[in-house]
């Protein structure tokens, strides 16, 4: 198949390159670099673009037959949504929605859509399933919940078929350390911890340690960036089998509290972590944890990183084969 990968030279796209070349398919990334890095883009077809760019889509939709269309290139921090959400809608909604145009002029029906457990809010509560009332609390999961909705709309009115997948914490790094996360500014924990780590940060903060959960920090379900493209082929393949539109939580369906994985990394890189204390951060759920049973049931996904010591054994290897970035 071709397959367009809008974002493939960010930090889950460029993993998803790499594996459906892998698997044999024809790759075209769309990238404008305004977050993703070309020396990430390890094969396929460039076209540099901004998908708010209706007329760059077009010339690329009439001079390249996509079959599929996998969307990566969202704005992703909170904090920065809720300071500038003009950004976020923008970026996310509106030039989303472009592009969904651009599809349908072209007659390509075909979309994954990377979404967010933000999409929930503050969970009434966890496990996570996909019928949890969506609540988004910030601008970031308002324009992902928002681009879902269209999804409907576009289904019911072009026949667009579409997987929004809800990613919970997205972590690790490529199995064969060739791809990795690398954001500027880093806003995660686990690679902030490793920064810490590996000496490149003095100390990792801590968000409130007076949250109601047994060690008083935040829990978050963490799911290997090799597991969540295991799940988009998974997808691709389940609407080329003429699956309905739909939606799927990836986690892995257990928590890890903030000091358990600072504990983690202790052990899994055996180097000193300086930790200092701060208040909560604005926005933050005590508790995300998916129930990803659907996923596992309708697309077959096994997550087969699922060890927080392997996540952050991935990370830590990346980490340490790139300490420039
Ligand atoms: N966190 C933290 N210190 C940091 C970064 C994050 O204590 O420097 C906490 C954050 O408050 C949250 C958890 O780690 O409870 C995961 O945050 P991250 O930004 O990695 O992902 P999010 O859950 O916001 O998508």
């Amino acid at each position: 198949m071709k397959i367009l990968i809008v974002g493939g030279a960010g930090y889950i796209g460029s993993h998803m390159v790499k594996s459906l070349l892998a698997a044999g398919h024809e790759i075209v990334v769309a990238d404008n670099f305004s977050t993703g890095y070309r020396d990430a883009l390890v094969g396929g077809q460039l076209a540099e673009l901004d998908i708010a760019n209706a007329a760059a889509l077009d010339t690329l939709f009439n001079t390249q037959r996509i079959d599929v269309v996998f969307h990566f290139a969202s704005y992703i921090q909170v904090g920065e949504s809720v300071n500038e959400p003009g950004k976020y809608y923008a970026n996310n909604l509106a030039a989303t929605l472009t592009l969904l145009q651009a599809m349908e002029r072209a007659g390509v029906r075909r979309f994954i859509f990377s979404s967010t457990a933000a999409v929930y809010g503050d969970p009434n509560y966890v496990p996570i399933d996909e019928a949890h009332p969506k609540a988004p609390i910030n601008p970031y999961g308002r324009s992902k919940w928002m681009v879902e909705q269209i999804l409907e709309d576009f289904d019911r009115a072009y026949g667009l078929k579409s997987v929004c997948l809800r990613y919970f914490n997205a972590a690790g790094a490529d199995p064969d350390q060739q791809l990795g996360e690398r954001h500027e500014p880093e806003t995660h924990l686990i690679p902030l911890i490793l920064q810490a780590a590996s000496g490149r940060r003095s100390a990792i903060t801590v968000f409130g340690r007076d949250y109601d959960t047994p060690d008083g920090t935040c829990i978050r379900d963490y799911v290997h960036v090799a597991d969540l493209v295991a799940a988009h082929a998974l997808a691709l393949d389940y609407l080329q089998a003429g699956g309905a539109s739909k939606a799927f939580n990836l986690g892995n369906g257990q928590g890890f509290s903030v000091q358990q994985v600072i504990d983690t990394a202790r052990q899994v890189t055996g180097k000193t972590i300086n930790v200092v204390d701060a208040p909560r951060r604005a926005g933050d759920p005590p508790r995300l944890v998916a129930d990803a049973g659907l996923a596992h049931k309708v697309l077959g996904w096994q997550p087969q990183f699922a060890s927080l010591d392997r996540i952050v054994g991935d990370a830590w290897a990346w980490e340490l084969k790139h300490p420039w970035h």
